[in-house]
């Protein structure tokens, strides 16, 4: 369905009035999801590439619906994003994950290097009152602004670059990590890149997914890596799947990755008890 706003969508012929009709259920179910505490949030973890020691997670929601089952993100922020929900939503990640991460800290599983990277949508990118919020989280938590990574799109950050650049300013001053995320596949001019105050760039998995065991072409990812290196980021690579693809990114001197390879995302406890057993701690 072609969205036109709020709540309203054109309707073109019988198949898209289903599709109408289950976005606006989905609207509805959503706002009481947020309320009902459906929401939970997974935790990838993030992985020095020639140690294998977990250094990280990222938190990525899945919404456990009552009849549907867990639905993936991808079938819901866009439409979160769309009527502003995400808002409250992306406060709710961020809160759960500190608090989560807090808890970790206290039980003393996880020490003070620990990060936990949450993403931002672009809505969240438009507006001042995200750092009043960090902050209140920051305050109520007491987790060291180091131990929090914040990651934005490409798309985000060239939505409104100069108040991106001022949000990012604020977040980059009180020490909080900021990565750019997905990059390669929006439109920034790379001439633009350096105006953004990051720290990491992670390469999508797209570009991942073209490293292949039958040829030895490595695609866009050693230029990306270059790009990284000479913006002076650290770079993470997503996706990673297979062995071919994990020894030629340590071969690019790609320095941090994450993908199924390593673990999917998991949910709190489990992903906690991997990072434990991990024999490269
Ligand atoms: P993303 O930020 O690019 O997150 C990476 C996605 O790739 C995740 O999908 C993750 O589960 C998946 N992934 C990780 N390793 C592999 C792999 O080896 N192979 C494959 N094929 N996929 C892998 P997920 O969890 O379904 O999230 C999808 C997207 O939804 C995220 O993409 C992000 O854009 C968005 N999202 C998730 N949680 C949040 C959130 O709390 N806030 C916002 N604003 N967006 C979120
Ligand atoms: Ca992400
Ligand atoms: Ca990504
Ligand atoms: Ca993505």
């Amino acid at each position: 369905a072609k969205a036109l706003g709020r709540g309203r969508y054109h309707i073109f012929d019988s198949t898209m009035h289903v599709a109408a009709i289950n976005i606006l259920e989905l609207e509805t179910e959503l706002h009481r999801a947020i309320k009902q505490e459906e929401l939970v949030v997974y935790y990838q973890p993030i992985v020095v590439l020639n140690t294998g020691k977990i250094v990280g997670f990222e938190a990525l929601v899945r919404w456990q619906h009552p009849t549907r089952g867990l639905i993936s993100p991808q079938s819901f922020i866009p439409i979160a994003e769309e009527i502003g929900l995400i808002i409250p939503l992306g406060n709710w990640v961020l809160s759960q994950s500190c608090h989560q991460l807090r808890k970790w800290q206290r039980e003393n599983r996880v020490d003070d290097s620990f990060f936990i990277s949450v993403n931002l949508s672009t809505r969240q990118l438009t507006q001042l009152d995200l750092v009043k919020y960090v902050d209140k989280i920051l305050d109520e938590t007491e987790i060291s602004p180091q131990c929090l990574k914040l990651e934005i799109t490409e798309s985000a950050l060239m939505e409104n670059p100069p108040v991106a650049i001022e949000i990012l300013q604020s977040l980059r001053r009180r020490g909080i990590q900021l990565g750019i995320d997905d990059f390669g596949t929006g439109y920034s001019s790379l001439s633009y890149l350096h105006y953004f105050p990051l720290d990491t760039l992670k390469i999508d998995q797209s570009f991942v997914k073209q490293i292949d065991e039958r040829s030895t072409d490595l695609g866009l990812v050693p230029v990306i890596i270059n790009i990284a290196e000479i913006l002076k980021m650290s770079v993470i690579a997503e996706g990673i799947e297979t062995v071919t693809q994990f020894k030629q990114l340590v071969a690019l001197n790609c320095q941090f990755g994450q993908g199924y390879l390593f673990s999917p995302p998991l949910a709190g406890e489990e992903a906690i008890k991997l990072m434990l057993s991990n024999e490269y701690q």
